[in-house]
């Protein structure tokens, strides 16, 4: 699957293993890799894969909007926020609330902009 961050493609690929990692952006070949982890033992992986991968799905996708972004060029040490692995998490755990409540009003506004254009558009056919 490919899709496109800030203008640039990226494909999406579910892949068997990443030296036990969950997930890997590739800034340059631009790929995202979602890991099915299966060089993970048995004892360490979750019996939840869907929803581990939907969480490192966001993550490198916030991985590439920042790179894509330039803003990952300014992190030249580990405690620089673009590489802090706890910010990017907390954007991709809330992330999802966030466009829920940004989905509820952008979709009441649209609601209410076509109500009020059908108002508009009753008041002017009179
Ligand atoms: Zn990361």
């Amino acid at each position: 699957m490919i899709v496109n961050i800030l203008g640039t493609d990226y494909t999406i690929k579910l892949v068997d293993s990443i030296d036990g990692r969950a997930g890997e952006t590739d800034f340059y070949t631009k790929e995202i890799l979602i890991s099915m982890q299966d060089d993970v033992p048995p004892e360490y992986k979750t019996k939840n894969l869907r929803d581990m991968q939907k969480h490192v799905l966001r993550h490198e996708l916030i991985h590439a909007f920042l790179f894509e972004s330039g803003l990952d060029q300014n992190s030249n040490l580990c405690e620089s926020w673009a590489i802090n692995e706890e910010m990017v998490d907390w954007m991709a755990i809330q992330m999802p609330k966030i466009m829920n409540i940004y989905d509820s009003i952008t979709n009441e506004v649209i609601i209410e902009s076509r109500y009020i254009h059908d108002k508009r558009s009753r008041i002017i056919r009179k």
